[in-house]
């Protein structure tokens, strides 16, 4: 057990910047207008929001005009795909992944009912998708192809450029999920970019919960999925968030001046993670693949244990981490990702997300590896599984050649 609870989920969220907090603070005190508001009060806080957008502009590299604030990702996500879709009436084909957040992956599932045809892309063992199946599934019938930048789960990132150029080449929209990218991945909306609509979240990258942006290019069909007020130009209606939005302001800002630091320092602590828990525990794999890859991420699979026993007794030893994503925590429903992965049941279930942020100590790291190995051990003690020779009982003949055939090649 560490004295300081040390948190290792920051792809689930992260911890405010003290930068962000402090550029909120004023919120509480004097500047409380409503934004809409034409009086001094009112423009005080206008003048904040106009100051976030242009931060956030800034660290996408896009016109501050392209920015529209909202409620986070989930909310950007329901709004592209149902903005792209009515702006091409006439089409009737999605094209998205098996490894998207489930406010891409669900909301397209459900259009399937409205009439839309739905190809999800396969990934690879390593996480990748295959350019060319989506070259082979787009048509001139395809209005929208959606993918993440980045995986949660993995940290596996797209050929975002790629995807986007074949998009265009068949005049269908591009929606990106740019959540896990944003503070980690350098972004850059130029007009080459064949991105139409992309996502990002304020809580992802130090900022607040509840506050996100939604990238509308320019000359990109929009429709508000709030509707009822003048608010963001007429894009999205309600008063705004505005202590969301100042602290997501403040925390682009930082990413801004100090990105390529924040990457390296990511990297270093995951790398030391990564080397530390591949010395100390035998039959170890890592999910995805290691290039393309997050520089904060870790998701590694310890064969012949429950992912969510460690997670519970790595949590009673004060170390937050996650088995797969976050939202299924509390259920055993295997990861959508790892399944799509072609992971074997046996691998999914010991599997392990690790992410670091920008202000993970190396002692942290270093207790966690110590914490996890000891644990690993422990749990395999008691596992059934964790016998050499009782480790293969109980599988299905088809799972047993599938856990083989995997195994055999990490
Ligand atoms: N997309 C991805 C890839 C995510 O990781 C998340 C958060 N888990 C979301 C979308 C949803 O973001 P938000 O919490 O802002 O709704």
């Amino acid at each position: 057990m560490t004295d300081r609870p040390i948190y290792l989920d920051n792809n689930s969220t992260t911890f405010p910047a003290p930068e962000a907090v402090e550029a909120v603070l004023p919120l509480f005190g004097d500047i409380y207008g409503n934004p809409s508001s034409t009086h001094s009060f009112g423009q005080k806080v206008r003048h904040q929001i106009e100051l976030a957008r242009e931060n956030v502009a800034k660290l996408l590299n896009c016109k501050p005009g392209e920015v529209v604030f909202n409620s986070g990702a989930t909310e950007g996500n329901n709004t592209a795909i149902y903005a792209a879709l009515d702006g091409m009436p006439d089409r009737k084909h999605i094209i998205t992944s098996g490894v998207e957040h489930a406010s891409v992956l669900e909301v397209i599932r459900y259009l399937d009912e409205a009439g839309y045809r739905i190809t999800e892309l396969s990934v690879d063992r390593m996480g990748h998708i295959d350019l060319d199946e989506l070259k082979n599934e787009i048509s001139g019938d395809t209005a929208l192809v959606s993918l993440m930048w980045a995986n949660n789960e993995t940290g596996v990132i797209n050929p975002i450029n790629a995807a986007g150029d074949l998009a265009k080449q068949f005049g269908a929209l591009f929606h990106v999920d740019a959540v896990q990218a944003a503070g980690k991945l350098k972004i850059d909306l130029k007009e080459e970019l064949a991105v139409d609509y992309l996502t990002i979240s304020g809580h992802k990258f130090h900022g607040l919960k509840g506050a996100g942006a939604l990238f509308v290019r320019e000359k990109a069909p929009f429709l508000p999925l709030l509707r009822g007020g003048h608010h963001e130009d007429g894009r999205r209606a309600g008063t705004e968030n505005v202590m969301g939005i100042v602290a997501m302001g403040a925390a682009a800002a930082l990413s801004n001046r100090e990105m390529a630091g924040h990457v390296e320092h990511m990297k270093k602590m995951r790398d030391r993670l990564q080397s530390g828990l591949l010395a100390k525990c035998d039959d170890v794999i890592i999910n995805g693949d290691q290039q393309d890859r997050l520089p904060n991420t870790l998701n590694a699979g310890f064969k012949y244990i429950d992912g969510e026993a460690l997670l519970m007794m790595m949590d009673a030893a004060n170390i937050a981490v996650s088995a797969g994503s976050a939202c299924k925590s509390g259920s055993m429903e295997p990861s959508h990702v790892l399944m799509a992965m072609n992971v074997p049941l046996s691998a999914i279930h010991g599997s392990v997300r690790f992410c670091v942020s920008r202000y993970t100590e190396p002692e942290e790291i270093d207790a966690a590896v110590e914490q996890t190995a000891a644990i690993v051990k422990r749990l395999r003690e008691m596992s059934p599984f964790g016998h050499a020779e009782k480790r293969d009982e109980g599988l299905s003949t088809a799972e047993l050649e599938k856990h083989k055939a995997y195994f055999a090649t990490t």
